[in-house]
């Protein structure tokens, strides 16, 4: 069992940071480059929205991570006291984008909930967002 807190600016520098943070958590675990592959994709997907939409870049605000292992499953939680969703289902179809005309592609939901076993979104107008991916870990001896 382990746990981490992180908390950092909403610079997309840290979208970077993050990734290797995720990796520097799990790195004494024998995971598959698959397993770290996605895992890496889920938190660049839910750092990047909360700082170019919870925050509309705004580099003064703080991103909020947690990273947790219990037996073999991982959480990873990424929260922004920012802007908020105001329909969370909408937002999570593929395509949907309130950033379009900012060449997003509205598939960051999609993609963290293909790359994660569950993917739970938390989110209140004017409070923020938080998003709670868990993915059971897949070691290399398993995968042979
Ligand atoms: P892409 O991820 O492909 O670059 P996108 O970020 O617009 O495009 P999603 O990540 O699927 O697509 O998010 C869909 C929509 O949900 C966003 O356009 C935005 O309106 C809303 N959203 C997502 N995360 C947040 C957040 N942390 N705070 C406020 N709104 C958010
Ligand atoms: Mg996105």
């Amino acid at each position: 069992m382990n746990n981490v807190k992180i908390e950092m600016n909403a610079n997309k520098n840290n979208i970077t940071f993050a990734r290797g943070a995720i990796s520097s958590f799990l790195v004494n675990l024998p995971l598959t480059i698959n397993f770290l592959n996605e895992i890496k994709t889920v938190i660049s997907e839910a750092v990047t929205n909360a700082i170019v939409h919870g925050y509309n870049s705004n580099e003064n605000e703080k991103v909020f991570l947690e990273f947790d292992l219990n037996n073999d499953v991982l959480t990873i939680i990424v929260k922004d006291n920012g802007i908020g969703i105001e329909n969370i289902e909408k937002a999570k179809e593929p395509l949907f984008s309130t950033k379009l005309q900012e060449d997003r592609a509205g598939l960051g939901f999609t993609i963290m909930e293909v790359f994660s076993d569950s993917m739970e979104v938390i989110s209140e107008l004017n409070k923020g967002t938080t998003i709670i991916c868990k993915k059971k870990m897949i070691f290399v001896e398993d995968d042979e």
